[in-house]
């Protein structure tokens, strides 16, 4: 049994593996029936007539069908649940499937369609809400325009931070406080709850894409929405009708990897910290966006996190040039989206993530983000250097020969992404 006062480094090696020894095996299982045997019918349907509501199977009835339930998946629900102080969380198949069944189910639940979305997110997100797909209206603003934006009619305010791509930072208690009584769901996939727990600053739902940390080794695809019981049921009540449910084999290795959750963060975040105090003092490099570098974010930051995270932007002299030349320069790094991986990622935004993102709301074309990974942070800082010395404008004599190679440089740098 897991006593209550357990660590958060515990927490991340033991919740949601309590069930194990009565099973009588160590590692997690991995449930892959998609439909279970009933006992009967009386209690086959008091099963479905739980699970239809949003909540757990009747102890008598089973799982009854793997899109209303999965062990594998709600072991990893109640881990996250635990690390992120809430009563429970919903897995989904993708962090997107979980931004959706969120504006659903606070819409549904409300009967309200306007919806509160503080800039930047994630570009899916934006792009989600600005199309209008799931019937909502939305009014996009600035953290400190959240009251003037929230209307009787308001289902949900939705805010990220750290934001994507520029890491800004938001008060999460300030919007809490502004949206008055209406439900704020935090995107928490950049701190993980290793920096940052939202739910014990106010925030009703708070939602990882697991794709990113939480999974951390760029092989899984997954959602999740950490809340109270409540909320719970109305998510398991939209996932199971809209089929959005988290595979349990990917349930599986996302709950195999919150148990070095904290270590990799740890690690990462001081990674991210010796290359951004490489990069700031490049000539090429005219900002270093990081959690916490100016005066007011870093009180923001001492407030709400326990520290600024393994992911930072650049925004480079050269402008859209000089990124594609360094993002098709890198060899240590590789040139794609995503993050939160073991490995170092990098990416241009407007180009890629945010392209869906109105104009006025895009990134700068001057910006490249980083995802800084468990590599030696002097190599790390060394393929940078090699890459951003064959940048337009630069010198050859200013190449370094000390990275090693592991593969040739693409032929046609940035052809696939003019
Ligand atoms: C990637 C990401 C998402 C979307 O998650 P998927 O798992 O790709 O669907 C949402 N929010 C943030 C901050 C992300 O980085």
């Amino acid at each position: 049994m897991i006593t209550p006062r357990l660590k958060p480094d515990s927490l991340a090696v033991h919740a949601g593996r309590e069930d194990l020894a009565d099973l009588g095996v160590h590692a997690l299982p991995i449930d892959l029936s998609s439909t279970n045997p009933l006992p009967d019918i009386e209690a086959g349907g008091l099963s479905y007539e739980a699970m239809a509501g949003g909540g757990a199977p009747h102890p008598e009835g089973g799982a009854v069908y793997a899109r209303l339930w999965n062990p594998t998946v709600a072991r990893f629900e109640s881990a996250l649940a635990r690390m992120e102080h809430t009563e429970e969380a919903v897995a989904f198949s993708s962090g997107m499937a979980a931004v959706t069944a969120a504006v659903l189910a606070t819409t549904r639940e409300s009967g309200h369609r306007h919806i509160v979305a503080v800039r930047p997110l994630y570009g899916g997100t934006d792009h989600l809400l600005a199309s209008g797909m799931l019937g909502t209206e939305v009014t996009f603003c600035a953290a400190e325009d959240v009251a003037a934006a929230v209307r009787p009619d308001t289902a949900l305010v939705m805010l990220e931070t750290p934001a994507n791509p520029t890491l800004d930072l938001v008060d999460i208690r300030a919007v809490v406080a502004a949206a008055g009584g209406v439900p704020v769901l935090v995107d928490n996939t950049f701190a993980t709850p290793v920096l940052q727990n939202p739910a014990d600053l106010g925030a009703s739902m708070v939602l990882h894409s697991a794709t990113k940390y939480l999974g951390g080794h760029g092989d899984v695809i997954a959602g999740v929405i950490a809340c109270d019981r409540e909320r719970a049921a109305a998510l398991r009540r939209v996932r199971a009708i809209t089929g959005a449910l988290l595979h349990p084999l990917g349930a599986y290795l996302v709950h195999r990897g919150l148990a070095t959750l904290p270590i990799r963060i740890r690690a990462q975040q001081a990674n991210a910290q010796r290359v951004a105090a490489w990069l700031s003092t490049h000539p090429d490099v005219s900002r270093v966006y990081h959690p916490g570098t100016a005066g007011d974010a870093r009180d923001l930051l001492h407030r709400q996190m326990r520290g600024p995270g393994a992911m930072l932007s650049i925004e480079l002299t050269g402008g859209i040039e000089q990124a594609r030349s360094l993002t098709s320069g890198v060899r240590l790094f590789t040139h794609a989206v995503s993050l939160g991986g073991v490995d170092s990622l990098i990416q241009h935004p407007a180009s890629l993530t945010h392209r869906p993102v109105a104009a006025e709301a895009r990134p700068s074309a001057a910006l490249v983000r980083l995802s800084i990974g468990l590599e030696d942070p002097e190599d790390l800082v060394a393929d940078l250097e090699q890459a951003l010395a064959h940048a337009p404008g630069r010198t050859p004599d200013r190449v370094p020969g000390a990275l090693d190679a592991r593969r040739p440089a693409p032929a046609h740098a940035g052809a696939t992404h003019p």
